[in-house]
This record gives structure tokens, sequence and C-alpha cells, in this order.
């Protein structure tokens, strides 16, 4: 059997390679993910997937499907990491900060000099739609 391989994607975090990767191995297909050195990673996506050369074609179909449907992450995330934010009322992880206001912003730069990080963020879920402030 072949060893060659090929890159069938290219990713910027290594976890939306390694959701790639399970999703092929769910499939049947073996996949390796690498890391571009740091200067590389700067030009394109960091990580690569890559496959025998010959589930190439099958790889980049699978891929392609999931790339359409959104995903979930509350399937990937265990219920115990607490690394993720999480909505306070139905625990998803499917959760999104809401942009600043400019005037928030303003505010922050001149009476405060900090990063506007430190603010308290308006957050809100896609799961159930609750909001919430941090
Ligand atoms: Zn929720």
């Amino acid at each position: 059997m072949s060893t060659h391989t090929e890159t069938v994607m290219s990713f910027k975090s290594e976890m939306e390679a390694h959701l790639a990767q399970s999703k092929l191995s769910s499939s049947g297909i073996k996949s390796t993910v690498h890391r571009f050195s740091r200067y590389r990673a700067l030009a394109s996506g960091g990580y690569l997937l890559k496959v025998s050369t010959c589930d190439i074609a099958q790889a980049r179909a699978i891929l392609n499907k999931v790339a359409e449907a959104e995903v979930d992450m509350d399937e990937y995330v265990s219920d115990d990491d607490e690394s993720y934010t999480r909505c306070p009322v139905c625990r998803s992880v499917n959760v999104q900060a809401e942009p600043l206001s400019t005037q928030m912003f303003l505010l922050s730069v001149v009476l405060l000099g900090l990063p506007f990080l430190f603010i308290a963020r308006d957050w809100s879920c896609r799961k159930c739609d609750h909001r919430w402030r941090t």
C-alpha cells in the first residue's frame, strides 16, 4: 500500500483540524494533523490535515459536507470542561460575545486607558437565546 499522503485541508486552529480528523475517522479514513512552523503559519492555515493519496477524494467530499453544516460545539466539548464560556441557563458552549458599542470602547480608552477586554461583555446563547453580562 502506498504511504504517500496529501493535504486535504488546512486549518487556523489545532482544534478545528482535530474536529475534521475525527469526522474522517468516523468514516474510516485515517488522517494526520501536521503543524506548520510559526513562520509559515502566518501566511496560511497553521494546521494541515493529511490523508493517504488513495483517500483524498473521499476525504474532501466528507469535509466539504461538514463545512456546509454548522458545527455544534456542544458535541465536542465535554460537560466538565470549564475552559469555555457557557450559557448560564442551558450550559451550551454555543455562545457569543456581543460587540462593544463604539461609545463604550472610547469611554474605556479615555477614562481607564485599559484594553476594552476588561469591560463587562454582553453574551448571547445561540441555543436558547438567553442574554447575560459577565
Ligand atoms: Zn442557553
